[in-house]
């Protein structure tokens, strides 16, 4: 008798996403005329630049033609990519040892399985509100009791929370705790840890012998050349912290697929050996991951070329405009913004003490345009909502002033 792994039903119900699809259908239905403005996604939108699309084809070219044609390749990833990376790394004063990469398919799958190298008691903490994967992940793997739906959080774990008070970034919480995950420049709120801030998280984890899991997706948007970029510029983070990365929001790689994951050789835990967690997360990438697209992985090398970093840095200026634009419109209507600045999000107040559902109804039928309920990403979020500069510049300008001029405040 095969018996379902009942960690799953303890899932809150993904509902986020389809609801909002639900009710922009419902208000269309009501509204045929309307023309609905989506600064609600979290996906890329402008197209891939010059070097990387000649990077790529170049890839297939050679799939093509018997004499460079290749299949697997090694499943840490191209050492040659794995060496740009660590250039790259170096150019920030941040020294990694090629074999301390580990290129992958994309930070999300990364986010979710690294979890798999720690043991199933391990206590874990969360900031509040999240990236949904890092919380679900642990769900799966048995680390959390039941959703308690009146609080909006599993029993089991520790939430970090995140509110204007402390400028939506925690303290390192009271207890002893394990597993912490971090994201900055951070999916939703678009807030970004200092120096100071990171380095009390790296003390209490050595302190503890816990360990960070560092979400920095969005490194390349920060702008502020005072702003940690990666976790291993703070001081004493080898020793304690793993860092996740991708291409796809730096170099529009949502849908291409390729990102990677550093586990330096100086991690350690409570109970590990020096390099052992390194040795297990190259353990668990071999046994059930052969390998980024080898295709990406060109594709990956062209973005770290220095044509590529050029035309990247465009594209990422290209979105933070768009974050400027709709940060400079609504800071005008009045309305309360954070993020935006060094980050592709922003994060409003809901206002007149509205629920992030509640202004996501007003928006839409107000001002025809969508965003995403704060309340979808962990109970501290509700009172917010977040809006996304990946966007077509006139639909950003557009759903900026169908807010300036229709919304009622
Ligand atoms: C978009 C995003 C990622 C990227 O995931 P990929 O799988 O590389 O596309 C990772 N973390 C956060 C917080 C994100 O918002």
């Amino acid at each position: 008798m095969a018996k379902i792994n009942t960690h799953y039903r303890k899932l809150s119900a993904g509902y986020l996403f389809p609801e909002i699809g639900r009710r922009i259908k419902e208000f269309q239905q009501e509204n045929p005329q309307a023309r609905v403005h989506r600064l609600g996604i979290g996906n890329t939108t402008e197209p891939l630049t010059r070097t990387i699309v000649a990077g790529l084809q170049d890839a297939v070219g050679r799939l093509a033609d018997a004499e460079t044609y290749t299949g697997y390749g090694d499943e840490q990833g191209e050492e040659k990519l794995r060496e740009a990376l660590a250039r790259f790394y170096g150019k920030r004063g941040v020294i990694l040892d090629k074999d301390e990469f580990f290129i992958s398919d994309g930070a999300k799958p990364d986010a979710g399985n690294i979890q798999s190298i720690f043991n199933t008691d391990n206590q874990v903490a969360f900031q509040d509100p999240a990236y949904p994967v890092y919380v679900d992940s642990n769900v799966i793997a048995g680390r959390s009791g039941s959703f308690k739906s009146g609080a909006g959080n599993y029993s089991g774990f520790i939430y970090m929370v995140c509110n204007s008070e402390n400028g939506f970034i925690p303290e390192p919480p009271k207890q002893k705790v394990d597993l912490l995950y971090l994201c900055s420049p951070n999916n939703p709120t678009g807030a970004v840890a200092t120096h100071k801030e990171l380095q009390k998280f790296v003390d209490y984890a050595r302190d503890k012998k816990a360990v960070l899991i560092f979400d920095a997706a969005y490194a390349e948007f920060i702008g502020d050349s005072s702003l940690p970029r990666s976790i291993y510029e703070v001081d004493g983070a080898k020793e304690c912290a793993i860092e996740i990365n991708s291409f796809s929001k730096s170099a529009g790689f949502t849908g291409v697929r390729l990102g990677w994951a550093i586990v330096p050789r100086d991690l350690v835990c409570e109970d590990s050996e020096h390099g052992e967690l390194h040795r297990l997360w190259l353990r668990r990438q071999t046994t059930f991951f052969n390998g980024a697209s080898n295709i990406a992985q060109r594709g990956g090398l062209a973005v770290l070329s220095e044509a590529g970093q050029k035309e990247c840095a465009s594209l990422i200026s290209y979105y933070m405009k768009n974050a400027a634009i709709i940060r400079e419109g609504l800071l005008k209507t009045g309305l309360t913004v954070y993020g935006g600045v060094n980050a592709p999000y922003l994060w409003l107040e809901a206002p007149q003490g509205l629920s992030s559902w509640e202004f996501f109804d007003k928006l839409l039928h107000e001002a025809q345009v969508v965003g995403t309920p704060g309340s979808g990403f962990g109970p501290s979020g509700e009172g917010y909502f977040r809006l996304s500069a990946f966007g077509h510049r006139e639909d950003v300008e557009e759903a900026v002033k169908s807010i300036q001029d229709k919304l009622k405040l």
